[in-house]
């Protein structure tokens, strides 16, 4: 038998277009972490996104650090973040020796749960927590655009100011608008698995003038105005490359292209499981919501299927199809135990049962029959 070709989950899909960019770095010897593809990428994300300005990074969780650093988060201090995300949402606040506190999701978006969220700033201030919780940190997670009026309002009535971790969200929009707008700063990520890549690379995204300078400055080793090498803070590297934000041009080029197919993906996989009893989707709630449909993912019925999302993962493993379970809570990774959690079990739910299937913009027809037709096999 002829081995199949693999199928991935997610995995990088070029237009063509990139290379242009790429021989243009390479013909003017811009081969450096600054250059016009940098500043042609910013560009196209700012307009892409309807918000001021953008800045290039080398990676999203790069890009989270430097919004913690720019809204002060320091040793000591609180950060307001999902329990259901991966963990890049996380790492950068104990970078800072700051605590996460991590709140779980509401069933209907899968993304933080606004009542917790009032309820855990509550709690946080009654134990004099007050000047410590610093940021709220919203992911927007397999492209589902958390309830952002609901956690708008809870910020905003609270004085604490929202990073919107958009990393998986780029062509997300909630009332109309793209999300990581709504926030004072929005993270996007351009790794390989992610809707548009440059095989690694992120952004932050802010109508705020200042706070994008700082992240700039930040990101180049924060040197100061003199004219040899002169620093009064500490800086970071986390520019992106020319190069690759060359990559990120020719993606930008196709983005509409792709969230079209991403969303097809969802709408495939959904018309033919959706007699089945026991497969749930995660819908746009109402039409508030749009999806960029990153991932397709389904909630799996143990009982009304009479199998499991691991079951159904070694199956598609076994036609080689990569699937993968759902993030892991936080709150259940060893390496977070110990952050406060106002967890109500939901996200314990969709990790015990949820798959994500393959979404990928260049699936075929023919690999989308392949991967329905195993799914549907295991169902009668
Ligand atoms: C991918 C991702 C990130 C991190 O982005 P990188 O560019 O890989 O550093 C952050 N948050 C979420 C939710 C992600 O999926």
């Amino acid at each position: 038998m002829i081995p199949k070709n693999r199928i991935f989950l997610s995995p990088p899909h070029m237009s063509g277009g990139e290379l242009k960019y790429i021989n243009e770095a390479f013909t003017t010897n811009w081969i450096a972490p600054l250059g016009p593809n940098v500043e042609a990428f910013e560009n196209s994300l700012a307009h892409y996104c309807g918000i001021k300005h953008a800045v290039a990074l080398s990676s999203g969780t790069a890009a989270i650090h430097l919004a913690l650093i720019l809204l002060g988060v320091e040793k000591g201090d609180e950060v307001i973040a999902p329990a259901f995300t991966f963990s890049a949402t996380i790492n950068p606040i104990v970078y800072l020796g700051a605590t996460p506190v991590l709140i779980d999701s509401e069933p209907n978006t899968w993304n933080m749960d606004p009542d917790l969220l009032e309820k855990a700033i509550k709690r946080r201030r009654a134990q004099g927590a007050e000047r410590k919780v610093k940021a709220i940190i919203v992911v927007h997670l397999y492209g589902m655009p958390a309830n952002m009026d609901r956690i708008m309002e809870i910020a905003d009535k609270n004085d604490i100011p929202v990073i919107e971790d958009a990393a998986e969200a780029l062509g997300s929009r909630y009332n109309g608008k793209q999300v990581g707008t709504y926030g004072r700063l929005g993270v996007l990520s351009f790794n390989g698995n992610k809707i548009i890549t440059t095989s690694g690379g992120g952004a932050l995204i802010s109508d705020d003038e200042e706070l994008i300078t700082k992240a700039r400055f930040l990101a180049t080793q924060a040197r100061d105005k003199a004219p040899h090498y002169q620093h009064s803070q500490i800086g970071y590297n986390y520019r992106m490359s020319n190069i690759l934000a060359g990559i990120g041009r020719g993606q930008m080029e196709v983005i509409d292209d792709r969230v079209k197919q991403r969303r097809k993906n969802f709408s495939f996989y959904k018309e033919r499981l959706k007699n089945y009893q026991g497969i749930e989707f995660l819908d746009e709630p109402d039409n508030s919501f749009f999806s960029n449909r990153w991932l397709t993912t389904i909630l799996i019925d143990n009982h009304k299927t009479g199998i499991t999302h691991e079951k159904l993962q070694q199956l598609l493993e076994e036609d080689n199809i990569e699937s993968r379970p759902l993030w892991k809570p936080m709150h259940l990774q060893p390496v977070f135990t110990s952050c406060p959690a106002y967890v109500n079990g939901t996200s314990e739910g969709f990790f015990s049962s949820g798959l994500c299937l393959p979404s990928g913009t260049s699936l075929t027809d023919e690999d989308r029959s392949r991967i329905i037709n195993i799914i549907e096999k295991m169902l009668v």
